[in-house]
């Protein structure tokens, strides 16, 4: 397959305008191509598999806006209660039938939880699931760890991942020291420096909080019983186990990377995929620790567009259509294909590489040894990737635009955009090695 420069006129022009007018012509930092050089795409729209740019270039999607869109661009359930429910009012600022609904789909689906508060977006779960800890726990620490992200709160901007790695950012300047100072850090993937950490700050911690499979260092699992591990330790120590599932939850499994691994958190934060590609996000738990939050108990947290009716259907259409067995088999046998294509591609042509999958989540490192952390994963080609990225997207194959990012597939990705996808990557892997 001959890899031709496609046309991206307009993308430059609106790229040019925007620059003037939002930091970085974006509103959020990796779209903006930095990870890899080059133009980003202007979208005009989405169909199934496919994103379409300003410049009427097509592209199989493998972003997915970054995970919630399992069931595909504008899925037609999704999209039809979504415009039902426009007609209706967009938003209340007063309870509604439609959140009990979404919340015993989630208490249904995720098996450690109880209860669930909606909120708009990942960031706001992870940083209300923090207060809650520490409200519950009346402890001020909390650990996380290297390379996983949970949203642009303060107190995690710590070592964290996605855009913040893609950026090569150390910390961000304006977050104070006193945000940070109860957060302490350990390497993913190793129990010593977590139960070091807890000696040496005994009675102290409030929570571990863990992206269960990293996707925001790139994708990284969990190495055989580390969760467990995990889980014990907070156990000894009397700290909570968080679970920030905004990525995997409903992704690697229906019931998230609890239900996947067994291994059950005492929160658990979820978001992406429980909005259906609207903006909706929650946490949730055990039932005792639930009720400390406002108003059934006095830890505050609002939120005017929380729950918001537009978000409760397209999460709830998403959760309906994804709860029958068959497509979580299916979305599991495709990222298995695609995995295996792309790894096969890479030996032939002899390029380090590795690719890992679970659920319908997977990821790929130009690297030859095996990454199981933040620094193994740093050690990965970025330059190799970058050049890997845009042969791909020039062949119509849009992946994230950074190495530290995760891939997702959709339902509407079936067998034939799949193999192309995989013959793609074969012809990438050919003219990066050249
Ligand atoms: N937690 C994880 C694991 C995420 O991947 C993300 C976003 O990618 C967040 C939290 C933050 O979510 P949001 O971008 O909706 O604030």
């Amino acid at each position: 397959m001959e890899i031709q420069n496609v046309i991206n006129d307009a993308s430059s022009a609106a790229f040019e305008r925007a620059q003037a007018l939002l930091p970085g012509g974006v509103n959020s930092p990796v779209r903006a191509f930095r990870g890899v050089g080059g133009v980003p795409r202007f979208i005009d729209r989405g169909a199934g598999a496919y994103l379409y740019d300003i410049d009427g270039n097509q592209y199989i999607d493998y972003v997915l806006s970054w995970g919630p869109l399992i069931l595909g661009h504008a899925y037609p359930a999704v999209v039809e209660a979504i415009c039902a429910q426009a007609q209706r009012g967009t938003s209340f600022g007063a309870p509604t039938e439609l959140e009990s609904e979404l919340a015993e789909l989630v208490i249904a689906a995720v098996p450690s939880v109880e209860m669930v508060r909606f909120v708009s977006s990942g960031t706001e779960a992870t940083m209300s699931a923090i207060r809650l800890a520490r409200a519950y726990t009346q402890r001020e620490k909390i650990i996380k760890f290297e390379g996983c992200y949970h949203g642009h709160a303060d107190p995690f901007l710590v070592q964290a991942g996605s855009g913040v790695a893609t950026l090569g950012l150390p910390d961000s300047p304006g977050v104070l020291k006193s945000a940070t100072s109860n957060t302490l850090t350990a390497p993913f993937n190793d129990l010593d420096a977590v139960e070091a950490l807890f000696k040496a700050n005994a009675g102290q911690v409030a929570a571990l909080v863990i992206e269960p499979v990293a996707g925001n260092m790139g994708f990284v699992l969990p190495r055989e019983g580390y969760l467990v591990g995990l889980r014990q330790l907070c156990d000894q120590h009397g700290a909570l186990l968080i679970f920030d599932e905004v990525m995997t939850g409903f992704r690697v499994a229906y019931g998230g990377a609890q239900a996947y691994f067994n291994v059950m958190p005492d929160l658990t934060c979820l978001g992406k995929v429980v909005g259906g590609g609207l903006p909706a996000a929650a946490y949730g738990g055990r039932r005792e620790i639930m009720q400390m939050v406002a108003p059934a108990g006095n830890m505050y947290q609002a939120g005017t567009l929380s729950g918001n009716p537009l978000a409760m259907v397209a999460g709830i259409q998403t959760l309906r259509e994804i709860a029958k067995p068959e497509v979580f088999e299916r979305l599991t046998g495709v990222t298995s294909t695609l995995c295996q294509g792309f790894w096969k591609a890479a030996f032939k042509n002899s390029i380090p590489f590795q690719a890992h999958k679970a659920g319908s989540m997977w990821g790929f490192f130009f690297a030859g040894d095996e990454v199981y952390d933040f620094t193994s994963a740093k050690r990965a080609d970025t330059v190799m990737f970058g050049k890997f990225f845009h042969a791909m997207l020039e062949q119509g194959v849009y992946l994230a635009p950074s190495q530290f990012e995760a891939a997702f597939v959709s339902t509407a990705h079936s067998d034939e955009l799949v193999a192309q996808t995989i013959k793609a990557a074969q012809a990438a892997f050919a003219s990066i090695r050249s």
